[in-house]
């Protein structure tokens, strides 16, 4: 039976229709305000009015960027969204009049890769989404870790640097302070405004303002040869690494599965953070290596994992 997946982002919500081998049949995207819960709500109703006009489908899958409670209906808690205690399901099942499973994205996007993309071979595995926030999912025999409260897998804030940067969690020190996508454009920013000069190439893409700098313009920057560029995505790259040995040493995955925006810079990334990670892992000579591979389903893995979540009962 297909289902309907939701990934529910920063700026906007995705939708699809995807069957049991987890193929995209349809999609269709809505812009939203991430600071208004119901607006949000209205687009996600219009999306699945939409697909449901062309298919049959048996549940609704919701992706959204924080931490679910483990019934899979309120958004507990989201870092860098106003959800507090929400009731996401209950509120969508009752506009929509069908099954509605609740995920966080990262889940949803790791699962995708688990069933039908990177992961596909391993039975272990992390999978990291590096953008806004750092998100994580964890496979351990073949089973999505969601924790006893739900809060499982929230990687992105491991406290990496003790009176570090302060984290939109309430904390400092976060991973994803080191390791996302904004930490990129922040750390970029600075650079540019200390050294102008070697950030010609950068400000020119930014039509010459540092507050202007995006991430793809990083990405393309480096990919074009502009050192500046090239030394912020091995920066960011060893933060993964170095965070990837930590969780290597309570879970030992097989594989790290790097999705995420930033992934489009490949090997520029990854290889930075496969030598940190070989050189921080614990009795490295004793052991394989673990991969670490980019994310093979791009920006479909939310929707995809979220519609195959909602049909799969978790225990
Ligand atoms: C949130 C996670 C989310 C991740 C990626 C983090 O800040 O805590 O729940 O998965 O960002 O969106
Ligand atoms: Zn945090």
């Amino acid at each position: 039976m297909h289902a309907v997946g939701i990934d529910i982002g920063g700026t906007k919500i995705a939708a699809g229709v995807v069957d049991d081998d987890g193929t995209l049949l349809a999609s269709t995207r809505r812009d939203t305000n991430p600071e208004e819960p119901r607006e949000i709500e209205d687009a996600v109703v219009d999306a699945v009015a939409e697909l449901r006009g062309s298919f049959e489908v048996s549940g609704v899958g919701v992706a959204a960027a924080g931490f679910v409670d483990p019934t899979r209906s309120k958004v507990l808690f989201a870092a860098n969204l106003a959800w507090r205690d929400y009731p996401l399901k209950d509120v969508l099942q009752e506009r929509l009049g069908l099954d509605v499973v609740v995920e966080n994205d990262a889940n949803a996007a790791g699962w995708a890769e688990f069933r039908f993309g990177a992961g596909r071979d391993v039975n272990d595995m992390v999978m990291l989404t590096v953008g806004t926030g750092l998100g994580g999912a964890v496979v351990v025999g073949g089973r999505l870790v969601r924790g006893a409260a739900g809060a499982g897998g929230e990687v992105g804030h491991m406290r990496m640097v003790p009176n570090g940067r302060a984290c939109g969690c309430g904390h400092d020190g976060c991973w994803e302070m080191y390791s996302s996508g904004s930490a990129l454009v922040r750390e970029t920013r600075a650079a540019l405004a200390t050294d102008p000069e070697r950030a010609r190439t950068l400000l020119e893409l930014a039509g010459g303002k540092a507050k202007r700098v995006t991430g793809p313009h990083v990405t393309q920057a480096a990919k074009a040869g502009d050192p500046l560029s090239i030394e912020m995505l091995a920066d960011l790259g060893r933060w993964l690494g170095s965070g990837m040995a930590a969780l290597s040493a309570l879970l030992d995955p097989r594989m790290y599965v790097v999705g995420g925006g930033v992934g489009e810079a490949g090997d520029m990334l990854l290889a930075p953070a496969r030598q940190v990670l070989e050189d921080e892992l614990f009795a490295r000579a004793q052991r394989p290596l673990p991969e670490v591979v980019l994310a093979t389903l791009g920006n479909d893995a939310g929707v995809v994992g979220a519609a195959d979540l909602s049909r799969v009962l978790l225990d």
